[in-house]
């Protein structure tokens, strides 16, 4: 059964409908979502590295105590799957599998058992807006992905709130000479651990280049404040540079141990000096290759943020 056919069957089950390319996992298969005695269900699969992965995602009225969420559905004691997050509106219930689906009935009944759990602490929605309230609104609106009950007044201030995020955002000016500092601060420091490590376990790793870049662009974006042109150009730049400092720690490291000699500034300079020979015969073309991963994860990292709501009717995809 294809994840199409299977969410379908798991609709019928459980009173919702199948939405094919919506809902809040991003997927072909879309969701199965609808409303049950006021509480808001949506079952989709989501895959990430851990492996595949059904979720239902229950949405209620807003509460001041979601940990009275938490204990509901841990004293009702759930066997199948567990609790993936729960939040002020929401519960999210994750159930893992390899290879083949859990059956659809456990899934629909699944669903039940935790409404059934969260009903004495929580309420559900009653036809209103959950934003402002008063509003009737009777359907269910897609924004980004995740079903809300929002009215169109409501809709129209969520989107002039991140029209107003996206503003104040461009309007921050960047501090480049921060950025810079703490941005060779972390490539420094990063530079160092990087050799250390590398000296203890004998090996040059990815991983490490990569953490590098987080740090690094992690260290420029809180100097300058925001995400900006020049940054994207610095955090590279740094990073690179970090790794060969590293290598060139590793080196000295190296060197002291085999000719038995001190740290010495002296020595470190000679290494600095001959690192590109050092590399050249060394696995210096790898730390380079590394650390251009590390730079890309960090200009991944260091997008922009997006200020953006894109609200979307159920059973229109292309809406
Ligand atoms: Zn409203």
């Amino acid at each position: 059964m294809n994840e199409n056919e299977y969410l379908q069957q798991v609709a019928t089950l459980a009173g919702l409908q199948h939405y094919p390319q919506q809902g809040p996992w991003g997927r072909k298969s879309g969701s199965a979502v609808g409303t049950r005695d006021g509480y808001m269900t949506a079952v989709g699969f989501s895959r990430n590295r851990e492996g595949a992965r059904v979720v239902i995602l229950l949405r209620f009225k807003k509460i001041e105590q979601p940990e009275l969420v938490k204990s509901a559905v841990k004293s009702a004691a759930i066997k199948k799957g567990k609790l993936g997050a729960v939040g002020n509106n929401f519960l999210r219930w994750e159930w893992k599998y390899s290879f083949t689906k859990p059956k659809p009935e456990e899934v629909a009944k699944l669903a039940e058992e935790l409404r059934t759990a969260i009903k004495p602490v929580t309420m559900g929605f009653d036809g209103r807006c959950e934003q402002c309230a008063s509003a009737s609104t009777p359907s269910l609106t897609l924004m980004n992905g995740l079903p809300t009950f929002i009215c169109a007044g409501c809709q129209e201030n969520v989107r002039h709130e991140l029209n107003q995020a996206a503003v104040n955002y461009e309007a921050i000016t960047p501090n480049y000479p921060n950025g810079l500092v703490l941005g060779i601060g972390a490539a420094a420091l990063g530079g160092l651990a990087w050799g250390l490590v590398a000296y203890a376990i004998n090996y040059i790793f990815l991983y490490g280049a990569i953490l590098i870049g987080y740090f690094v662009a992690g260290g420029v974006l809180k100097g300058t404040g925001k995400v900006t042109r020049l940054g994207q150009i610095i955090i590279p730049i740094l990073t690179i540079a970090s790794v060969l400092f590293g290598d060139a720690i590793f080196y000295t490291l190296i060197v002291m141990k085999h000719q038995h000699v001190p740290f010495s500034g002296k020595l470190l300079n000679a290494i600095v000096v001959h690192l590109v020979d050092i590399e050249s015969k060394g696995s210096g073309v790898l730390s380079l290759l590394f650390g251009l991963v590390g730079a890309g994860y960090a200009l991944y990292s260091a997008r922009k943020p997006k200020f953006q709501a894109v609200f979307q009717p159920l059973g229109a995809p292309n809406a």
